[in-house]
């Protein structure tokens, strides 16, 4: 086969959570400028209006709808009303996510791992734990299961779950409900990819290392902490959310039709160690 037939996904029906920026937004550009036809699901009204202008204005066929994947009735329906109107969805990324807030994501800029604020566990409040956990994991279960209904019933479809190299190695100082978050995705992709197999419906995980992205305000966008980070990071430079453009299509498209219940880590060799 060839590879415009292999990678092709022109024509299908494409949902992002967390769309309309960084990951996501990488995720829904490779499936746009390739054909597909992409919602754009996110809390942020003011970057679905920029984004989904921008694609219009590229020729892409992107639209976009405000979200909170916190609401589950809403996810549900969102979804609902997508598959009314294209008549099916093909792929779902169940992406948002949120850091855990002031205090957590660390300073990099010195070039060291940031340091484990003393205490940080016993004083890491309800709220908080909640919060991340409702995005980071309830929100992809959520997500999840509103693609897997209509996926089920067409007998098709992909899942792709951005997971994170923190469900691998824990990094204390984005703090304890962001690795359990992450490390529970992961574990709730084999499940859901167990699960949902036999009705041609693969469920996979991308997870990234460090992207300059807006997560934590966008602090990785930072010229001194992108070359903080470069030191950390074997291929020297932080991830972009086009570097997600080839696995995105991989795991869209007929390509990736025999890949389940994986999580592909894409982090230019960071969770392989330090080598300079
Ligand atoms: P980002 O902040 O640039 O994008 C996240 C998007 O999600 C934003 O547009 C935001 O409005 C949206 N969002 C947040 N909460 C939401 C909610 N409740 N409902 C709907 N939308 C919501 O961040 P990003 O770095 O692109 O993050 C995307 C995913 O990648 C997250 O799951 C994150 O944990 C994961 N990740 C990021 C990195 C990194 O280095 N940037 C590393 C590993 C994993």
């Amino acid at each position: 086969m060839r590879i415009e037939q292999l990678f092709d996904v022109k024509g299908r029906t494409a949902i992002v959570t967390g769309g309309a920026s960084g990951i996501g937004l990488g995720y829904a550009e490779a499936l746009a400028a390739n054909g597909a036809r992409v919602t754009l699901l996110d809390l942020d009204p003011v970057r679905i209006d920029t984004e989904v202008k921008r694609l219009r204005d590229a020729g892409l066929d992107v639209a976009g709808r405000v979200l909170d994947v916190t609401d589950h009735a809403a996810l549900d329906r969102a979804v609902d009303d997508i598959v009314a109107s294209y008549g099916r969805l093909d792929a779902a990324f169940a992406n948002a996510g949120i850091d855990p807030g002031p205090g957590y994501v660390g300073d990099w800029a010195g070039g060291e791992r940031p340091r484990v604020t003393e205490g940080a566990l016993e004083n890491y409040s309800d709220q908080r734990w909640n919060r991340v956990i409702d995005v980071n994991l309830n929100g992809i279960f959520a997500t999840v299961r509103a693609a897997a209904r209509h996926m089920r019933a067409q007998k098709r479809g992909r899942i792709i779950i951005t997971s994170s190299a923190a469900s691998q190695r824990v990094e204390p100082a984005i703090g304890a409900a962001y690795m359990a978050a992450k490390a529970g995705v992961a574990h709730f992709m084999r499940c859901a990819a167990l699960e949902l197999a036999s009705h041609h419906i693969s469920v996979n995980a991308i997870a990234p290392g460090m992207f300059a992205t807006n997560i934590g305000g966008g602090h990785s966008k930072l010229p001194e902490v992108q070359k903080a980070l470069s030191t950390v990071i074997p291929m020297h430079r932080i991830g972009l959310p086009s570097d997600m453009s080839g696995l995105a299509l991989l795991l869209a498209s007929d390509a990736g039709d025999y890949i389940t219940g994986q999580e592909i880590v894409i982090d230019g060799g960071l969770l392989l160690g330090r080598v300079d």
